[in-house]
């Protein structure tokens, strides 16, 4: 699998459900919170038009800098011709935009992209073939400094719906993804988890993965993530896109409440593998949702992996394929190519040639850590018990090997044996 997605978390908005309908006045700014309203017309089906609000301040007039996520999160930007009123701004040296003295509203434009010339990974605003459409946020929107006190809103105004409105999550939260327009949805609801999938053929989809059994893995996260460290998304959403086998390419994005996704077309006959990768995926990308651990890339993205194959596992045991997923990828051999530490530092200086490294080594690495506990302690104890206290270490990203604390926390473990592990797989 090559989840592609870079970005740590993401987060998204489903426009056509559980919104609230804007009555009137979409576009007044409330208070001192931004308003975006993004505007989808019939004479440019290809193009969306954004136009965001400043916050209203009573105090000294603010100096605004708009600035986009998409360098930050590894995606392109899709923003175009930002303006104030008429006047085209500038992108200054530090890649921001300064927003001129007494502008009240800037305005820019996004062409979506074509949804079979993309992956969930890559964060683009994208068509589906049916017409409706997913808005990224990290690759569409920009973003305030300094930081607005108050959460922006967003209006999504489409000729063919009522307009929504919606929170924007904070800047330092994961970024949104709206689907706007008529998407085929399903729906499934278990312990107060509403699960909405959205995609072209949700037939197949749901050949591949079942939201019932995608409902099973986010009670399991719940449950060894312990409540204080569950994020808590009483409706979640997932994007589903249909990719040829061509592509090659199975790839996701986690959201606040929304993850991404893609699966093999039905046209092209997918071996049971394929069929099964995909759940797999959205296991991982589920992870990344509702984890609060904070963690490193390295910690983060391995940690997602392994309980992803952990989860299929379980909640599909009688499924060979899913065995043989995890089989593959847990007991295969070690990818020859650096630790995961050094992997870390590498992505810290933008170099990502390494990341896919991060979900096979790293799966690896947090079973032997799991085999080693389930011996240590007669079978009674694994992984899955330690993991609040592995997020509670607050692991340092720039860290050249793994603390003290590391050990402590797992000291039902040899500290020797727990050793030779860092040093195989770190
Ligand atoms: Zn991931």
């Amino acid at each position: 699998m090559n989840d592609s997605h870079r970005a740590v978390f993401a987060t998204a908005f489903i426009a056509s459900a559980s919104a609230c309908t804007v009555s009137e006045n979409t576009e007044q700014s409330t208070n001192n919170a931004p308003a975006y309203v993004i505007e989808l017309s019939d004479t440019t089906p290809a193009q969306a038009s954004v136009r965001l609000t400043l916050p209203k301040n009573s105090g000294a007039p603010t100096e605004w800098k708009l600035y986009s996520r998409a360098a930050q999160m590894n995606v392109n930007s899709q923003v175009q011709d930002v303006r104030c009123d008429d006047a085209r701004i500038a992108k200054a040296d530090d890649d921001s935009w300064p927003v001129p003295a007494g502008c009240a509203v800037i305005n820019w434009t996004v062409d979506f992209v074509s949804s079979a010339e993309t992956s969930p990974g890559d964060q683009q605003s994208a068509v589906m073939p049916s017409g409706w459409r997913v808005f990224s946020s990290p690759s569409s929107l920009l973003r305030l400094s300094p930081a607005p006190s108050a959460l922006a809103t967003v209006t999504i105004i489409d000729k063919k719906s009522p307009p929504t409105i919606r929170k924007l999550p904070a800047d330092s939260a994961p970024p949104a993804y709206f689907v706007i327009g008529a998407a085929p949805l399903l729906r499934a609801a278990a312990n107060d988890v509403t699960l909405n999938y959205a995609g072209e053929d949700l037939e197949t989809v749901t050949a591949y993965v079942s939201p019932q059994e995608h409902l099973k893995g986010i009670e399991y996260f719940k449950s060894i993530l312990g409540e204080e460290k569950s994020r808590e998304t009483p409706e979640l959403t997932v994007v589903w896109y249909g990719v040829s086998r061509e592509r090659h390419e199975i790839s996701g994005a986690a959201g606040y409440d929304t993850m991404l996704a893609n699966y093999i077309l039905e046209q092209d006959n997918p071996s049971a593998a394929e069929f099964y990768r995909p759940f797999v995926l959205v296991l991982h990308e589920q992870f990344h949702q509702i984890s609060l651990l904070p963690a490193p890339i390295w910690a983060g993205e391995s940690l997602a992996q392994y309980f992803a194959l952990k989860a299929a596992k379980k909640i599909l045991p009688e499924i060979a394929a899913v065995q043989e997923i995890y089989a593959q990828e847990i007991n295969g051999p070690l990818d020859a190519g650096p630790g995961l530490l050094t992997i870390q530092q590498q992505i810290m200086n933008g170099d990502y040639r390494n990341y896919s490294l991060l979900y096979t080594r790293g799966a690896k690495f947090w079973s032997a850590i799991d085999t080693a506990i389930a011996n240590a302690s007669g079978g009674a104890a694994s992984l899955d018990d330690y993991l609040p206290a592995i997020g509670a270490l607050d692991i340092d990203a720039k860290a050249t090997e793994l603390p003290v604390a590391f050990f402590n926390a797992l000291s039902i473990v040899d500290e020797s044996e727990l050793k030779a592990l860092a040093s195989a797989y770190l």
